[in-house]
């Protein structure tokens, strides 16, 4: 998708550096940490928000993601938020699920 500032960093047209990928969905390090460890858990494919997810399989895909990675960074105890719309504060309107940890 265009203009869509996680569809560039997953095409690598802004370097951002991957801690997990799999074919589903990868996760970057929060450019605006709100937490000791704030990671951003992205599907690949471009969809705009939770109320645009038509196959739920998708958010369980991100949610074993997110197992993989906390096992990886050690994180235990750890948040999880979805924003869904701009007035709920999604900035970015590609579906992410934040994990935050301290
Ligand atoms: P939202 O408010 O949409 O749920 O969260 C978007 C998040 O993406 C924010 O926490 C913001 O700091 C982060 N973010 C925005 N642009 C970039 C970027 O270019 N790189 C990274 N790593 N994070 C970003
Ligand atoms: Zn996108």
């Amino acid at each position: 998708m265009e203009n869509c500032i996680f569809c560039k960093i997953l095409n690598k047209e802004i370097p951002s550096k991957f801690i997990y990928e799999d074919e589903n969905c990868f996760a970057i390090n929060d450019i605006n940490p709100k937490a000791k460890k704030h990671i951003l858990v992205i599907p690949k494919a471009h969809v705009e928000s939770l109320a645009q997810v038509e196959d739920m399989e998708l958010v369980k895909k991100m949610f074993e993601a997110i197992k993989k990675i906390n096992k990886q960074e050690g994180i235990v105890d750890f948040k999880t938020l979805i924003n869904t719309g701009k007035s709920a504060g999604q900035e970015v309107m590609h579906l992410h699920i934040h994990i935050l940890a301290d």
